[in-house]
């Protein structure tokens, strides 16, 4: 059994118990118990996969759970095989108490925090890898990436056994490997995709803005400009694809990114690059600003307001 951590009250993770509170399990048995419970009590459970260091996006997701009935369980695992040996792994931020203290506050019930012996108890020989919709964008900027996500989704869904799994369309690659990979192994969840969640000035929230300088931060923003006007000029097919977005990437360089990876639309599911709008499409953007790695898309389509009106896209 695995004691409450929260300063609060006192909770079991095998508790299922209607009241609020947040339960930590650290064990998959623990896990299991827990959401054994709340079924048995009538409930339905909402899977919201997270790798910690939490914010307002991450808040989102349970919130969309709790819109929806299910209770929210949380998982924080920072997934080593998802980090290429000169990634970020180690310096990945990392705060398991301001976690549990933002899960608490969220209205979350139980977060999942497994440490790597538990997770990868021997040598993982089993690998889901999802093929195509990896192929560009991130697929081959990171080798292994969307392997070592599939996997440990695909671990985390076997786990929990949740009734619905939330994913946020920040990461709208992984959404779409997920998504396929669910369907492709007729798991029996249903796959939640949220908005994603902005700061005011439109820089879309992630965990890596931490590590962030001010004038970073000041630069930053021009990523989510750039995208948005790229969706406005080749909406409805008006304008090339590939010239809007060559024009949109010289302009991020001159505005002080280090570089840019990708700056591409691509059909909304099966992210092929598209010349012309004529469907669902994205923006989708991979860029370099300092040590900082940061990634965004939004929805080539009519809405377009404000970015101070504008929390989501
Ligand atoms: P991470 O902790 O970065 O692995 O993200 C965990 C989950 O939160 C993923 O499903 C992300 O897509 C989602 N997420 C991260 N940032 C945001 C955001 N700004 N808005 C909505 N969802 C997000």
């Amino acid at each position: 059994m695995v004691p409450p951590v929260m300063a609060g009250r006192s909770k079991s993770p095998v508790d299922p118990s209607p009241d609020r509170g947040l339960a930590v399990a650290r064990t998959v048995a623990d896990l299991r118990r827990a959401v054994a419970g709340h079924r048995a009590a009538g409930r339905t459970v909402g899977l919201i996969p997270t790798m910690g260091a939490l914010h307002e996006g991450h808040v989102s997701l349970v919130t969309g759970a709790l819109a929806r009935g299910d209770v929210p369980v949380a998982t924080i695992f920072v997934n080593p095989t998802q980090f290429g040996p000169n990634e970020d792994f180690a310096t990945y931020p990392r705060d398991e108490a301001g976690d549990f203290a933002r899960l608490e506050a969220a209205g979350c019930r139980l977060v999942f925090a497994p440490d790597k012996a538990e997770m990868y108890p021997g040598p993982q020989l089993t690998t889901v890898s999802v093929a195509e919709i990896t192929d560009g964008l991130c697929g081959p900027l990171r080798p292994g990436h969307f392997d070592g996500v599939a996997t440990v989704v695909a671990k985390l869904l076997m786990m929990a056994l949740p009734d619905r799994g939330y994913f946020g369309e920040k990461d709208y690659q992984q959404l779409q490997v997920i998504r396929r990979m669910v369907r492709d192994l007729a798991m029996p969840v249903e796959i939640v995709g949220m908005p994603t969640v902005r700061e005011p000035d439109g820089l879309a929230m992630s965990s890596r803005n931490r590590t962030l300088g001010a004038a970073e931060r000041a630069v930053a923003v021009s990523l989510y400009r750039a995208m948005t006007e790229v969706a406005e000029e080749v909406r409805g097919g008006q304008a090339s694809c590939a010239a809007a977005t060559a024009a949109a990437a010289r302009r991020l360089l001159a505005a002080g990114f280090d570089a840019v990876e990708y700056l591409t639309v691509v059909d909304a599911e099966s992210l092929r690059p598209l010349d012309r709008v004529n469907g669902p499409a994205r923006v989708v953007a991979a860029t370099r600003l300092g040590r900082t790695r940061l990634i965004d898309n939004i929805a080539v389509g009519p809405q377009k307001q404000a970015p101070e009106t504008q929390r989501k896209t």
